[in-house]
């Protein structure tokens, strides 16, 4: 028997866990893009989640994670080893905490901390995917992060479940401990949020919805921004010189900004389109390949250190690359 097969039979023993194999990726990310995984796991609970992850280590194949998979670029050739990904979705309220599995969709969080006149969490509407996803990249949007809320994050590497407080997440910019810790599955987050009102906060995120919808409109194949936003004291001083003072806000230049310097706003290869109105962010415009994707961020990357001698770091994330 191979040893995917036998790991797929020892997956295939634990309760609440779906195993399928040559499960193709695309219908898994937003881009719609990615060939299959030689086994997909979705764990509905934290146990079974942990067991899976434990025979998966144990089993030695490639592995990785995924939430909602909206921050993704899956390869055309898919990913040749196993995709875990959690699916519990339970919130709950004690005072002014939130507890949540990682795999309830950031939105319940934020629509749910609304409703409860929860302030803290309402800018952040309308960012698509998971909690875990959130977390692990420290989501966040017109001014607010995931960072802010968080009390503790529950983990689990397969072997232990960890609580983490707040400090030892490690977050900064779109950065947490856990994206240089991947062995490392997020499963629950608690959040603490300040007394609000719950009108007020509806209203907040009624008016950035509106704006976040003309900009990504919720059918657009994307992964919203491609690229992190600068710090502007980290820039080589003829960059500096260039930047218009009023584009630097909490000491962070938009990316869009030097690519649109660098020219690429519109560019498209295949189906892959950069936006016409909007510098750093390409979406899949129909039958779209990853191929295609990767060298269009390629070039941008690239036009951007022709024009400003520095590097674009991606937000998105690669499987299978
Ligand atoms: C239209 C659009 C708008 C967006 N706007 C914003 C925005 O305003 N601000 C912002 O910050 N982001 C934004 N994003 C990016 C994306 O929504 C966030 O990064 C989101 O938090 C990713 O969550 P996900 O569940 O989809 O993660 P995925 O895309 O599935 O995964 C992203 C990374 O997280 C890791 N991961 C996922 N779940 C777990 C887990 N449980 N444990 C450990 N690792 C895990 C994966 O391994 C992967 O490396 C936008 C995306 C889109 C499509």
């Amino acid at each position: 028997m191979s040893e995917a097969r036998a790991v797929r039979q020892q997956l295939a023993a634990i309760p609440d866990l779906r195993v399928t194999a040559d499960e193709p990726l695309a219908p898994y990310t937003r881009f719609g893009i990615g060939g299959p995984a030689r086994l997909f796991c979705d764990a509905q609970d934290q146990d079974s989640c942990v067991a899976a992850l434990k025979v998966i280590k144990e089993s030695g194949l490639p592995h990785v994670v995924i939430g909602g998979g909206t921050n993704l670029i899956v390869a055309d050739a898919g990913f040749a080893g196993i995709v875990l990904r959690y699916t519990g979705r339970r919130i709950s309220q004690t005072g002014t905490r939130l507890a949540s599995e990682a795999g309830a969709y950031l939105q319940d969080v934020v629509d749910l901390s609304i409703a409860r006149g929860l302030h803290g969490m309402q800018t952040m509407t309308g960012i698509p995917g998971y909690l875990g996803g959130a977390v692990y990249g420290n989501a966040g949007a017109y001014g607010q992060s995931i960072q802010e809320r968080i009390e503790s994050v529950i983990a689990t590497d397969g072997e232990s479940v960890q609580s983490f407080n707040n400090v030892e997440c490690g977050f900064q910019y779109r950065d947490s401990w856990f994206k240089s810790h991947k062995e490392w599955l997020i499963l629950a987050a608690t959040l603490h949020f300040d007394e609000g009102d719950a009108a007020e906060l509806a209203k907040t995120a009624r008016e950035i919805r509106e704006i976040r919808d003309k900009k990504y409109p919720p059918s657009m194949r994307c992964a919203g921004s491609i690229f992190k936003n600068l710090f502007f004291a980290q820039l080589p001083p003829h960059a500096q010189a260039e930047v218009p003072a009023k584009l630097v806000r909490e000491g962070k230049v938009p990316s869009a900004w030097f690519l649109e310097q660098a020219g690429v706003m519109g560019m498209r290869r295949g189906d892959i389109q950069v936006a016409t109105y909007h510098a750093n962010l390409i979406y899949n415009d129909g039958a779209g390949t990853a191929a295609d994707l990767a060298a269009v961020v390629k070039e941008c990357k690239k036009r951007v250190t022709d024009r400003f001698g520095f590097e674009l770091e991606e937000e998105v994330q690669y499987v299978g690359f």
